[in-house]
């Protein structure tokens, strides 16, 4: 397997799952994760949990974050979580346009660029998630549908904001189904999705982080990394257990 100089990640998604006692158990396995120059671990929780990660993850080399922020600054914005909030936490990731937030909670590609660009400005690393649903991979639409999130996101913020933030194609129909994405399949969307944005910038597209999110087990985790695009995983159901979850990170 060639070695890939751009760095690599496996970050979990813990949607709306958790509570004190497993949380510490599954940090704890998480803590196994030495500091590598070019290898990250990371898992994007809960807002209430930021405490307990801060703690439990303090001398680590595990970063955390949150499953989306804001879009505004600060104000009358009732149930609201701002981005400068997440990153006082010691928070380093924030996910923004997750497939689940895009589809249930209505978030556009204009509300997603809003929100990468405030996490950007908060200092975090935003990881972009963009990805087709079945009818649109059917219909034969998945590169003008990845071009069009990511679009949204250049036009609001400007290619050099994509510089330092991470991107997570996420095909939605791999997304909690159990149905993965065949290596080559994702490898066809990453590599798209690279020179798209190398397009605008070629630096950029060259060093961008692209992880693939969809089903991705321990089983299937080295199949799919070997891919030349593929950076490493953006991982749900399986980040919820730690033998799993541990699997994926050594498969990196
Ligand atoms: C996700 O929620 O980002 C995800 C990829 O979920 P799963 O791994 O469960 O498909």
């Amino acid at each position: 397997m060639p070695i890939k100089t751009r760095q690599r990640f496996v970050v979990g998604n813990w949607k709306l799952n958790g509570n004190l006692a497993a949380n510490a158990a599954l940090l704890e396995a998480c803590l196994v994760a030495e500091t590598h120059p070019r290898k990250v671990l990371g898992v994007c929780v809960p807002f209430p949990y930021f405490g307990q990660l801060q703690l439990a993850l303090a001398k680590s080399a595990v970063r955390y974050g949150a499953q989306d922020v804001s879009r505004f600054d600060q104000g009358a914005f009732t149930g609201e979580v701002s981005a400068a909030m997440v990153a006082e936490f010691g928070c380093q990731l924030a996910l923004v346009g997750h497939s689940e937030r895009r589809a249930l909670f209505g978030d556009s590609d204009e509300v997603v660029a809003e929100k990468f660009g405030r996490a950007k400005q908060a200092g975090l690393t935003p990881i972009l998630c963009v990805g087709e649903t079945i009818a649109e991979r059917e219909a034969g639409i998945t590169e003008v549908v990845v071009a069009r999130q990511v679009t949204a996101v250049v036009q609001k913020v400007g290619i050099e904001a994509l510089a330092g933030a991470v991107l997570a194609y996420e095909p939605v129909w791999a997304i909690g189904t159990g149905k993965t994405a065949s290596p080559a399949q994702a490898q066809e969307v990453h590599g798209f999705l690279r020179s798209f944005v190398a397009k605008h910038a070629v630096e950029i597209g060259s060093t961008l982080p692209i992880l693939y999110g969809g089903s991705v087990r321990k089983s299937n985790a080295a199949e799919l990394f070997g891919q030349p695009d593929i950076d490493g995983g953006l991982v749900g159901g399986a980040s919820l257990v730690a033998d799993e979850f541990l699997g994926i990170w050594q498969a990196l």
